[in-house]
């Protein structure tokens, strides 16, 4: 009885996932946007240590806070379907992504709200039979024993040979290119999608608060492991989305995805796609 009772509040935390409308790339890529936590906030403290004052923060963070989302990313292509991360499993539970018929799923990283949906809560696997790619700098970090880590150590555990690991550069499936994004953590990965020339790099946690990074490219979130690095590669991501005309997704942004430009004072404009 007990049991019954707490499994209730999981449903419905797990019915609340929002599914915007997929859009469909050159080259027949259909991606569809599952907001496994709609409403979600970023908040100022999460954005500490950076060139800005708490004051001219808040004018991007008004009340401190700015939207935000975690997103898992349905990419279908010549009968195919692919994830670009678990999320927290929300997106299973709710069935709005049935795991037997997924073909490979993609890492951007391994924090948690991008590779906890790849375990039941039981710590079996959720997905029977597609394979997890994730990119071998990002493996070697979390499956050191140095590295703070039981949840990926037990993902690779769990998929045992299903587990996979790719280099930046590798094509993991015709029109799915693995892009060094590396600095948020240690093997960061990018997904640039599509064949034709309009194209979407889903970008991972190039940035965690929309509102405030993409102007202010130069603040760091937390959960940047190395500061250096992740602002020059947010800076590099998104440059790359507008020299090449691309549209840019990422797990955290509002929409999921959209277009970006320059706002002529060393910082970005996004337009979030309607
Ligand atoms: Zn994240």
């Amino acid at each position: 009885m007990r049991i019954r009772l707490l499994a209730v509040p999981v449903l419905m935390f797990a019915l609340n996932v929002f599914a915007a409308k997929p859009i469909t790339l050159e080259g027949g890529f259909q991606v569809s946007p599952l907001d496994e936590m709609p409403g979600r906030e970023m908040t100022m403290d999460l954005f500490e240590g950076g060139p800005m004052t708490e004051e001219q923060k808040l004018k991007y963070m008004p009340g401190g806070k700015a939207p935000a989302a975690v997103y898992v990313f349905v990419v279908k292509a010549a009968g195919k379907t692919y994830l670009i991360d678990a999320g927290f499993g929300n997106a299973v539970k709710n069935k709005k992504v049935d795991p037997a018929k997924v073909d490979a799923i993609f890492i951007t990283h391994a924090h948690g709200d991008h590779v906890g949906g790849l375990l039941k809560e039981d710590g079996t696997v959720n997905f029977p039979a597609a394979p997890v790619f994730i990119s071998k700098p990002e493996s070697d970090y979390w499956l050191d024993a140095k590295t703070e880590g039981d949840l990926q150590k037990n993902v690779a555990k769990a998929y045992g040979a299903r587990y996979k690991t790719f280099s930046f550069g590798d094509t993991l499936a015709p029109g799915i290119v693995a892009i060094d994004a590396t600095g948020h953590t240690p093997g960061h990965t990018a997904f640039l999608i599509g064949t034709g020339k309009k194209k979407m790099l889903i970008a991972g946690d190039f940035l965690h608060a929309a509102a405030l990074q993409f102007p202010n490219p130069e603040e760091c979130a937390r959960f940047d492991i190395d500061r250096k690095k992740s602002v020059e590669m947010r800076k590099k991501l998104i440059q790359m989305c507008i020299d090449n005309g691309w549209m840019i997704a990422g797990i955290h942004i509002p929409g999921g995805f959209g277009t970006v430009k320059s706002n002529g004072k060393g910082g970005f404009e996004y337009t979030p796609h309607k």
